[in-house]
């Protein structure tokens, strides 16, 4: 057996296709251009990266975009002023401040004081409750991608046990909540965890989000499972170069699993294409729009 490849690439270019078509028609429609505002504070060269080809995608899905730089020297209030005159722009209906922001800022505080309705990343705890409870909310980009991925593979999800690995805010605990709400059976799983090897192996769906490089051995897998990597890792390869791997040893689990994401060109893609659609999707709730309509 060889997994087929869950082609996150062109999954995650259809989907902005689509929201393309949507964005037009609802301009035609309403009147209306969805606007995504990126914040980055400091000079974090990943962060750069991530806010450019944010900022680039939703140009392309024809969204406003609005970046904000800030010095890495900006304090905590002037941060807020900034998100309160964000929070308070029509023309703005999605906030994101890029993560990690300086130590001297409360991360937290920030979340909590983007308006929830504007909260695109889906990490306001309004929108993590309305998650938990099963209420529609705006839910965080990597999960929903990891969720489209195995829709698109599987027909029903139901009764299907799903082990997570990391439970983190951003990943792990609400991609358990959206498992729960398609009816699989959720273990999550941590650095705490005894004997991982044999609870992953009861895995219908094995999803791992660690940063650990190929932590996930081949052996781990039950055979005919599907593997979601969410792990983005650098490493040095044996000729000096860099280059991305994932949080499953991949070339030993392609011959036991029924289906795996590959690293890079799996969940990734999918993280922002999740980002337009939530930014879509909150413009069009702001105005007592279904989005599903459109
Ligand atoms: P965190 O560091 O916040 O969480 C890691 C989780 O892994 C924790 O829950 C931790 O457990 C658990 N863990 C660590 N070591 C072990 C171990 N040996 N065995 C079992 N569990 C372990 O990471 P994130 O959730 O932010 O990210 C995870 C990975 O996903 C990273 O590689 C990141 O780069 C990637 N990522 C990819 C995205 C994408 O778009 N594809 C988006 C976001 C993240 P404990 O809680 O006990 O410490």
């Amino acid at each position: 057996m060889s997994a087929a490849l869950i082609d996150g690439k062109t999954y995650a270019t259809a989907l902005r296709q689509r929201l393309r078509k949507r964005v037009d028609q609802l301009r035609a429609s309403h009147g209306i251009v969805p606007g995504l505002a990126v914040v980055l504070v400091g000079e974090d060269p990943a962060s750069q990266v991530y806010v450019r080809s944010k900022s680039k995608a939703s140009l392309e899905a024809g969204l406003n975009s609005f970046e904000h730089k800030l010095p890495a020297d900006t304090t905590e209030d002037e941060l807020l002023d900034l998100l309160d005159q964000l929070n308070a722009d029509d023309a703005v209906d999605g906030i994101l401040v890029q993560l990690p922001l300086p130590k001297a800022i409360d991360a937290g505080a920030v979340i909590d004081a983007i308006d929830p309705d504007k909260d695109v990343d889906g990490f306001h705890l309004i929108n993590v409750g309305l998650l938990a409870t099963g209420e529609p909310g705006l839910v965080p980009c990597t999960p929903m991608g990891c969720e489209l991925l195995l829709r698109a593979g599987v027909p029903s999800l139901a009764g299907l046990h799903a082990v997570i690995i990391g439970r983190s805010n951003i990943v792990g605990k609400p991609l358990a909540q959206l498992l729960l709400r398609a009816d699989c059976t959720v273990t999550m799983a941590h650095s705490k965890t005894r004997d991982l090897p044999a609870l992953c192996q009861t895995a219908d769906i094995l999803v791992a989000a660690v940063g650990k490089p190929e932590m996930v051995r081949g052996a781990w897998i039950k055979p005919g499972a599907i593997v979601i990597d969410v792990g983005i890792n650098r490493v040095v390869g044996k000729d000096g170069t860099m280059r991305l791997v994932g949080d499953v040893a991949f070339a030993e689990a392609v011959p036991i699993a029924a289906a795996i994401t590959p690293v890079p060109g799996g969940v990734g893609p999918m993280t922002i294409a999740c980002l337009l659609e939530n930014t879509f999707t909150a413009a069009c709730r702001r105005r007592d729009i279904d989005p599903d309509t459109i």
